[in-house]
């Protein structure tokens, strides 16, 4: 097994993921064991460590091998949460089905000071125990809106819910040049309009920006259509657009609420982007793998990758409730208004199955 980091090469330099400088440098990618785990959990206690740097090498973990992190699960959520400088998907991986005394330590440590960074390990475990007790923390006063950031939800009564997929895939975008083609691929960029809204004459829907096909995505709750439509609207940013859906799976009885009304001028810039031809693509949809660049808490730097497909929502803004049920909208899949240039930052899907409603939003980078 190769090491963590080559002998000629100081500690800091600690190799668990690659990117393209890395590549150059002669280091291709390492496959990461338990004596490299060990070494990289030395480096976590130092108190003059570099806890972002390590977080890259985390993230990798839990993309590629997070049955190894098990062993230092407790150790991690007792004594280092704080250098623990990981994103909220990752821990999911990491501390996930960490053992209940570990649950009871977070509790104990919540009851006496409320942080969400223990509030965030907290739901990363996910076990019945954890989720039990994350509905006891929110309605004894915990913080309701940081767990729902994270795609948990605590209903009226009973344990708290993870809506989102504990499965992820990294979105690849492949352009295409030829209209012809979207036809034949299975997660189109790009549709009409009217292939995605009942009422092309009057929707409100003016871009599509993905379709998925449902099951392609493990772990989506049960949803009446084959396909799940991620669309927009002439706006920057800062919108929610609700939706029902038709047998077809089409939209219908669409509405849109703003944080803030798009400028008189933003309407006049996306429709003439809005011209045949332009931002036709497919999306492939593949499991974290040592293929992925891992940095900075995603995996957004790997060539063509535009997105994550299940796993929890960004977790940098609130997400959508169906207003007339009350629960917390499942995610589905996140991308970079990059997926095709119309727009700015993130665009996300949810849906809620019991209501069979879908609600797609557009947040600034955060
Ligand atoms: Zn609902």
């Amino acid at each position: 097994m190769p090491g963590l980091w080559p002998s000629s090469r100081p500690e800091a330099e600690v190799i668990f993921c690659r990117d393209a400088d890395q590549a150059r440098d002669g280091y291709g990618t390492v496959t990461a064991g338990p004596d490299d785990l060990a070494a990289l959990m030395e480096l976590l206690q130092r108190p003059d460590s570099d806890t972002r740097g390590l977080g890259d090498h985390l993230a990798f973990l839990a993309g590629t091998r997070p049955e190894l992190f098990r062993p230092y699960q407790e150790a991690v959520i007792t004594d280092m949460l704080e250098r623990f400088d990981v994103s909220f998907a990752d821990q999911c991986l990491l501390l996930g089905g960490a053992p209940d005394r570990c649950v009871e330590h977070l509790a104990r440590r919540l009851r006496h000071h409320w942080s969400f960074g223990d509030a965030w390990a907290f739901a990363a475990i996910g076990s019945a125990a954890a989720l039990s007790a994350i509905a006891e923390d929110v309605r004894n006063g915990g913080d309701r809106e940081e767990y729902e950031l994270c795609g948990i939800w605590v209903p009226p009564t009973g344990p708290a819910l993870n809506r989102f997929s504990p499965h992820r895939r990294a979105v690849f975008l492949r352009p295409i040049n030829q209209p012809g083609e979207l036809a034949a691929v299975d997660h189109p960029v790009r549709l009409p309009v009217e292939q995605v809204a009942q009422r092309p004459s009057a929707t409100l829907i003016s871009w599509h920006y993905l379709s998925l096909r449902h099951t392609d995505v493990p772990g989506l709750p049960p949803w009446p259509a084959d396909r799940v439509h991620l669309v927009g609207i002439r706006a920057t940013c800062s919108w929610t657009l609700h939706a029902g859906i038709d047998d077809y799976g089409r939209y219908h009885s669409e509405a849109i609420t703003y944080d803030e009304p798009p400028a008189a001028e933003e309407e006049e810039t996306y429709r003439s982007l809005e011209v045949p031809g332009f931002g036709l693509g497919s999306v492939e949809l593949r499991p974290y793998d040592t293929d992925l660049v891992y940095r900075n808490g995603h995996v957004q730097l790997t060539p063509g990758v535009v997105g994550t497909a299940g796993g929890p929502p960004t977790g940098l803004y609130a997400n959508p409730s169906w207003p007339s049920c009350g629960q917390l909208m499942f995610h589905v899949v996140s991308v970079e208004n990059r997926i095709r240039e119309y727009g700015d930052g993130w665009r996300s899907l949810f849906i809620c199955e019991d209501c069979q409603t879908v609600s797609c939003n557009a947040t600034g980078w955060n």
